[in-house]
This record gives C-alpha cells, sequence and structure tokens, in this order.
C-alpha cells in the first residue's frame, strides 16, 4: 500500500514536473540559442568594426573580454544542454540516479584513479578547499544513492524518490540560475556593445578625427602646438586619447590635461574613460584639490590648473609626463596664467616634452606670440546659423525674464534644449523651484520640461545627468553657471538664453579686498554663449539685454583673472618653488605692480616672508596647504595656540562647500531652530560649524542624523575628507596635533592669525565698517551672528549679492588684533 501510494505520488508529480520543466527548458534553451547567436554575431561584428582600426591597447583588452564573455557564455549554453539532455532520459529514477551518479562523479573518480595525482601527493595537497568540499559531497551523495545496502533497498525507496526528485530540481534550478546570470551578462553585453559602437561612431564624427593624423604629425614636428577650435570639436576629450594610441605613454610617462574648473575635470575623465572603456581612475583619471582619482595605472590625467601647479612643487620638471596639454587656455584663469610661466620654462630644458595650449576661441596669436611664435593648428568649425535676438528694453530681474522666456520657448517653438546661463548656485535653484512651480501651475497638458542644473558644488551623480538627452516629448533645460560655456558640450541644445552675466572675481589692490561680483559678461563671453545653440543645428539665441547695452556696455575680452586677483596665494607658490624675481616672471599679461606689491605686504603681515621677500618657515608650512594663505595661517598658528585639531576641522569646514544647512520650505522654523542649536554661546559661525562637525562625529558620523538637524551630509562627509588630508599634512609640516579641549578664545586666535586683515567694527546702524579699507560691509543673513551684531567681529570672507556681506563671521576682541599682528594693526590710522 504504502509503496503503490508512493508509486502513484510519484508518477504524478512526474508528469507536472516534466511537463512543466521541460516546456521550461524549451524556453530556455530557445532563449540561449538566440542569446549565444547574437553574441557571436557581436563579436564579429565587433571585429568588423576595428578591423580598419589599429587597435590600442585599451579597446584589444575590451575585445578580448567580450569574446572571453562569450566563450563563457556558450560554455554555459553547453552546460544547460547537458542538463537537458540528463532530464530527458528520466525513465527510471533509481537507475537514473545510480547512472548519473556514474556519469556525474566520473571525472572526480578518474581523478584519484590517476596514478600520477596518487603518486604525488604535493599536487594531491594541492587540491583547492572547493575539491575538497566535492569530494566530500560525493561521498556522500554514494552513501545516499549506494545501493550496496541492501537491507534499505525496498523501504528506501521513498528516500531515493524524494531525493530523485530534489535531484532534477536542483539541475532544472541550476539550469535556471546559469540562464538568470547569462542573460545578465547578455544584457550587459547588449548594452556596453550598443553604446561603445554608438561611442565611436560618435568620436569618428567629432571634427578633429578629420584631422587626427595631421595633427599627430604636428606634435611630432613641434614640440610646442597652439590649437584652436570651436567648443565641441573634440580637443578634450579625443586630443590626450590619440596621443595615448600614438604612444606618448609608454615608458610610464603620463599626458596631463588640465581644466579651469573641477567639474569639467570630473565629467570629461568620466567621459573619456567611458569611450576607452575602462574604469575611472584607471587607465585615465582626474585629480582635483581634495580629490585625487587616480592610480598607478593612469596615463590619461585630467586635473585642474592649480593642481598641476601644486605639482610642481613635488616635481619641478614635470617628469612623469610626456605631453602636456593646458586646455581652455582662453579662459586665462589665474593658475593657467602662471602655468604658462612655467611650461615655458620647461619646454626649454626638456626637449623630450610636448606641450599644447588648447583654446576655444580667436586671439591665438597672442598665444603663439608667447610661446615664441609656436605654430597654430586650427580645427574648422561647425557652427550652424545663429538668430541673435535682444530685449526691446532692459530687463529689470533677470531671474524673472529669464524663467518667463524658459515658458514662453516651451510652448511655442518647436523641439529643442535650452541651456539658460546663471552666475551661480543660489540663482540655479531659484530659477529650478520657480520653474518647477510653474510647471505645476500650468497642469498636466504640458509637455514635460526636465530641468537639470549643472554647477561646482552639484553631487557628481547628477553631475551626468545634463548629458543625458530628454526622454521621447520632453524638453530638457540646462541651468547652467558659466561652466557651459567653453568647458563642457552639451549636445542637443538649440536655445540659449543669456542674461549677459556672470561671477567674477574682483580685487582691489588698494584696499587688499577680494570680492566675487556678479559682473556683465564680455562681448567674447557673449558670443561663446551664443555658439552654444547652434552645435547641431541652427539655433536662437535670447539675449536678456538690449543690443544697445551689447555694443556700449560689454567689454570685448574678460580681463584675464591675474589682474583681478589677490596674488598672495600666487606669490606663495611661486616662493615655495624658488622663484623669487616676480617682477621678472614670464607673465603673458602681467600683473598690476601694485597688485604683487600688495600680495608681498600681505605674505609679509602673515609672516610668510621675511623682510628681504624670502620664504619664512611659516611661509614654508603655509605653501603646503591648497589653501587660501591666511587659512593656511590660521592652521600653522594653530600650533601655538594648541589647538590644531580644531582649527583644521574649521578649515575642512569652511572648505567643504557652503550648502552645510538646508531650509526645506515647510519647515523652516525647524531648520532654523536646528542651526542655531550649533551656536552655543554666540561667539560665531566658525565655533558653530566645529560644533556641528563634532556632533556629527560622536553619532559615528550618522546620515539620519544629518536628515534630523538639516544638514547636507554630502557637504559633512567632504569636510571630513578634507579633513583627513588636512591632518596628513599637519603631520608633514611637522604640527603635533593637539587638542585645545574647548578654549574658544584660543581657537579664535588661531583664526585671527590668519584674517586679522578682515576686521570689521559695527557702528550704529548696524552696519559694519571694515577696520582697514573702511568699506561698509553686513553680517550676511545666513549667519548665526546676524542676530547678535557684537561690536567687533573677524569674517571669513566677503561675498556681494545686494549688499557687501560677510560670511562666516566670529566676535573677536579688538585687543587681540594689536597682540596677533602688532606690525599690521599699531600704527592703526
Ligand atoms: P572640446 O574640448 O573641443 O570643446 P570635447 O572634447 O569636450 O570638445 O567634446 C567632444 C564631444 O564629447 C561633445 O560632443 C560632447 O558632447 C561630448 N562629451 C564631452 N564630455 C561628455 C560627457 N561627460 N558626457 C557625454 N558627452 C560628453
Ligand atoms: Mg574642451
Amino acid at each position: 500500500k504504502p509503496t503503490k501510494h508512493g508509486q502513484d505520488r510519484r508518477s504524478d508529480a512526474m508528469d507536472t514536473a516534466e511537463l512543466r520543466n521541460v516546456s521550461r527548458y524549451e524556453y530556455l534553451q530557445k532563449r540561449t540559442d538566440k542569446k549565444v547567436k547574437e553574441m557571436q554575431d557581436e563579436v564579429i561584428d565587433h571585429e568588423y568594426l576595428f578591423q580598419d582600426v589599429k587597435l590600442t591597447d585599451a579597446e584589444q583588452r575590451d575585445h578580448m573580454r567580450r569574446k572571453e564573455i562569450y566563450e563563457l557564455v556558450k560554455d554555459r549554453a553547453k552546460k544547460h544542454d547537458d542538463a537537458g539532455d540528463y532530464y530527458r532520459m528520466p525513465e527510471a529514477y533509481d537507475a537514473a540516479a545510480n547512472v548519473d551518479q556514474e556519469k556525474r562523479f566520473a571525472v572526480a573518480t578518474r581523478r584519484y584513479d590517476d596514478p600520477d595525482a596518487a603518486r604525488d601527493g604535493k599536487k594531491r595537497s594541492n587540491f583547492s578547499e572547493q575539491e575538497a568540499w566535492e569530494e566530500q559531497q560525493i561521498r556522500k551523495s554514494r552513501l545516499h544513492f549506494g545501493s550496496n545496502d541492501g537491507g534499505r533497498a525496498g523501504d528506501g525507496y521513498e528516500l531515493v524518490f524524494d531525493t530523485a526528485v530534489d535531484f532534477v530540481k536542483s539541475v532544472v534550478q541550476a539550469g535556471a540560475d546559469a540562464d538568470g546570470e547569462m542573460d545578465e551578462l547578455a544584457e550587459d553585453l547588449d548594452m556596453k556593445v550598443a553604446l561603445q559602437r554608438e561611442l565611436q561612431d560618435e568620436r569618428k564624427n567629432l571634427p578633429v578625427y578629420q584631422l587626427k593624423d595631421d595633427l599627430l604629425k604636428a606634435i611630432e614636428e613641434y614640440q610646442v602646438l597652439i590649437i584652436v577650435g570651436e567648443t565641441g570639436s573634440g580637443k578634450t576629450t579625443q586630443i590626450p586619447q590619440y596621443l595615448h594610441e600614438a604612444g606618448y605613454t609608454a615608458k610610464g610617462k603620463k599626458i596631463a590635461c588640465t581644466q579651469p574648473r573641477r567639474v569639467a575635470a570630473m565629467s570629461v575623465a568620466a567621459r573619456v574613460a567611458q569611450e576607452m572603456g575602462v574604469k575611472l581612475g584607471h587607465e585615465v583619471g582626474y585629480s582635483i584639490r581634495f580629490e585625487d582619482c587616480t592610480s598607478e595605472k593612469t596615463v590619461i590625467k585630467y586635473m585642474t590648473d592649480g593642481m598641476l601647479l601644486r605639482e610642481f612643487l613635488g616635481e619641478p620638471d614635470l617628469a612623469s609626463y610626456s605631453v602636456v596639454i593646458v586646455d581652455e587656455a582662453h579662459e586665462r584663469t589665474l593658475s593657467t596664467d602662471i602655468l604658462f610661466g612655467l611650461v615655458k620654462d620647461i619646454v626649454r630644458f626638456r626637449p623630450d616634452v610636448k606641450l599644447l595650449i588648447s583654446s576655444a576661441t580667436l586671439n591665438a596669436e597672442k598665444f603663439s606670440d608667447f610661446f615664441d611664435e609656436a605654430p597654430i593648428f586650427k580645427i574648422p568649425g561647425r557652427r550652424y546659423k545663429v538668430d541673435i535676438l535682444y530685449t526691446k528694453a532692459p530687463e529689470a530681474n533677470y531671474i524673472k525674464a529669464a524663467v518667463g522666456t524658459i515658458l514662453q520657448l516651451h510652448l511655442t517653438e518647436p523641439a529643442g534644449d535650452i541651456l539658460l546661463f546663471l552666475t551661480g548656485q543660489e540663482e540655479i535653484e531659484t530659477v529650478e523651484e520657480t520653474l518647477k512651480e510653474a510647471m505645476r501651475g500650468l497642469g498636466s497638458k504640458m509637455p514635460e520640461l526636465v530641468i537639470c542644473p549643472i554647477y561646482a558644488n552639484l553631487p557628481t551623480e547628477l553631475q551626468a545627468k545634463i548629458f543625458e538627452p530628454a526622454p521621447e516629448g520632453a524638453r530638457k533645460v540646462v541651468l547652467a553657471t558659466n561652466i557651459a560655456e567653453t568647458s563642457l558640450t552639451i549636445d542637443g541644445i538649440k536655445y540659449v538664453i543669456d542674461p549677459g552675466f556672470c561671477k567674477i572675481k574682483s580685487y582691489n589692490p588698494r584696499t587688499g579686498m577680494e570680492s566675487l561680483l556678479r559682473a556683465p559678461i564680455s562681448k567674447a563671453s557673449a558670443d561663446q554663449r551664443a555658439g552654444r545653440s547652434g552645435r547641431t543645428g541652427p539655433g536662437k539665441c535670447y539675449r536678456l539685454f538690449t543690443e544697445f547695452n551689447f555694443r556700449n556696455d560689454l567689454d570685448d575680452d574678460t580681463v584675464p583673472e591675474i589682474q583681478r586677483s589677490n596674488l598672495a596665494n600666487v606669490v606663495l607658490r611661486l616662493k615655495a618653488l624658488g622663484i623669487n624675481d616676480l617682477v621678472n616672471f614670464d607673465f603673458m599679461d602681467p600683473p598690476a605692480s601694485e597688485s604683487l606689491l600688495k600680495a608681498l605686504e600681505e605674505l609679509f603681515a602673515l609672516g610668510a616672508l621675511n623682510r628681504r621677500g624670502e620664504l619664512t618657515k611659516t611661509g614654508r608650512r603655509m605653501a603646503e596647504f591648497p589653501l587660501d594663505p591666511m587659512l593656511s595661517k590660521a592652521i600653522v598658528a594653530s600650533e601655538k595656540y594648541k589647538c590644531s585639531e580644531e582649527v583644521i576641522t574649521i578649515a575642512a569646514m569652511l572648505s567643504a562647500g557652503n550648502a552645510v544647512f538646508y531650509r526645506p520650505k515647510d519647515k523652516q522654523v525647524h531648520a532654523d531652530t536646528a542651526k542655531q542649536a550649533f551656536h552655543v554661546g554666540d561667539v560665531g559661525d566658525h565655533v558653530a560649524l566645529l560644533n556641528l562637525y563634532n556632533a556629527w562625529k560622536e553619532t559615528g558620523y550618522s546620515p539620519q542624523w544629518c536628515r534630523e538637524n538639516f544638514v547636507q551630509s554630502r557637504t559633512m562627509k567632504r569636510a571630513r575628507d578634507v579633513r583627513d588630508q588636512l591632518e596628513a599634512l599637519l603631520e608633514r609640516v611637522e604640527i603635533e596635533p593637539c587638542s585645545g579641549a574647548g578654549d574658544l578664545i584660543a581657537i579664535r586666535k588661531a583664526f585671527t592669525a590668519g584674517y586679522f586683515r578682515n576686521a570689521a567694527r559695527r557702528q550704529k546702524d548696524g552696519s559694519y565698517r571694515a577696520v582697514k579699507s573702511h568699506q561698509m560691509v553686513f553680517v550676511h543673513p545666513s549667519s548665526g551672528m546676524a542676530q547678535v551684531l557684537p561690536p567687533w567681529v573677524v569674517y571669513h570672507e566677503l561675498v556681494e549679492t545686494t549688499k557687501e556681506y560677510m560670511r562666516q563671521v566670529t566676535e573677536l576682541k579688538p585687543e587681540w588684533l594689536v597682540e596677533i599682528a602688532p606690525h599690521y594693526y599699531q600704527h592703526k590710522d
């Protein structure tokens, strides 16, 4: 009875299982065949794709990997087949179990039969754990299936049966697993192959591709070459790859490509890594302040111009580079201008190095003149016609005008993405909010508008979004800072909206005040911006100012940064490089001698230079920190005040970006309360930053805690990274890490030792007067001191929005000024 019963159950089970599994098997089989066939085609395709090009190492590797995956999938498919065959002969389970045991374990048995293996004890002991485990499993199953234990043969039936069913299931399961894995692999491969093909096509479509051979020839022939080409012609992304393919990275040498902006360096490196099919940070990497994404393998290195400048400190001849590309040279940033002088010197004594100066615009003659008549290599532009439209009357509020224009365009103009130039993160966020609200108000009948912001502090994950095409039927609007003017090319832009402003650093050498100001752009900038709309087809540029404005109010060119900056930082770096004679340094456009003098004075006041203008020990230590001299000085001074731990925490917080707190619309009161909680004792924003960091640290760096306190956990993480690096630098300059254990006066004094020039005194009306310049300044409303308004303060920086605001403000005792900076304040006027 029980047997009968068992038998029935068994056949029932078999039928359904068989039905289900066989059909599943067939289904899987079909799919597998198809996949294998497809992959085969792809490998061949890929071979075909590259047959006319010389494969680079990376491409070769990529290709080999593809083949490997194909082999793997084929192999899996075969196993899958075997599993199927196995399943197709389930005549008698009892027999099957035995037969299969033989078949399945034959290999393993043979291994032990192998006389070599038996003799060579070493070989046996070399069996991996995995094999040992398998061996054990084999023994176990032999016991299980074994028909030798005659006594259990009859009533062991059920056991065998159950096991057999399990066995079938596991094979099918294994098949399904393999299939799933294979699907994943294949899908992954699908995408990769398609993407790679697309990328390679795109590469060949770039204007620079046509000139690849000529360009390489010119580079071979000339040591210095000026390369000029319209934005988007492929200078930044392609030229380093061509050089790599041509062998400039052999013998362990690297290619450096500088960018004026961090975001550009990161984004371009990511793109090139993708094009080369390598992981970012391996063959292709980037290096920006406080973030080094390179490795031993890196041969193409994108970096900010400031970082290359720093590399001179450790390697004055840049010996590890075979090619240095100073990209975006037209931007004429402070660091780029200094680089010009330094690399010009290097090419004189390193005949093996190649120097490329690459620029988006005009004025190439100027570069050529500077670099001893270096030849100019022009990449012919490809710019479609762009209609320029001006407003009829000046716009009082360009933010409003911009939002209005976007909506108007969206409703009335044919498909095509929009690019709006704004001056900074705050404006971008305002416009984003306003646009979202407006879109909600217009209801669901409006076609979708995908809003993509891009600015320096935007988290990396979100940066890539601007390059993604908008979904079908939707329109993309990119809200960008000046970064989209020439550094980043976004395809598909058809409409540009240009309010005509950007934020620029301005410096008054008379007062020594540096501030970031919103200022009208130059005519050259306006033309560049307009050009962004005509890259892939005819475009339109909407200028939110009048034609009269354009003709009469805008300068022709932007003044190079070196002529409108505080040069203290640069002078300190050059001094640290052993360049003492700054007056005769080879500047393309020399800074005003007044600015140089002011910088020397400032460094002298900070104790970085002695009376003869030579670097002091303090100065040498300060130069090690990638920070402004004032902040570096505060850190160096923290040794004296025995609070280096606290000071580097604050310095890290100040360097991590301004977005520490956020203020959700519906919880502003909560957010403000949370923020105010860190202002223990109302002594200033610096101490509040310290309290904040330490509180976060106490929670074990909890993101949850950040959310509860309306703190950007991303900024905090960055601060932690920066702090780690500052800590390492402390060690390098031999400053003992030392905690002032809550001595807030010591901490404030250390800051004052760096920032004494930024002292301000309160006036009767609640405004402040800068002590040295007598300029009228205000406490920034976001400061925790905005309600306190102490009689004396020292501030971190000035920002101008509607007024001159002091950001990050700390209370000061006036007697500290004389105590800490007597040379500066003794003869106070
Ligand atoms: P150039 O330096 O001459 O201005 P690029 O080499 O930067 O030109 O750009 C060439 C092409 O690569 C452009 O079509 C641009 O859209 C594309 N590209 C560059 N960076 C990225 C990126 N991060 N993601 C997607 N596409 C990119
Ligand atoms: Mg470029």
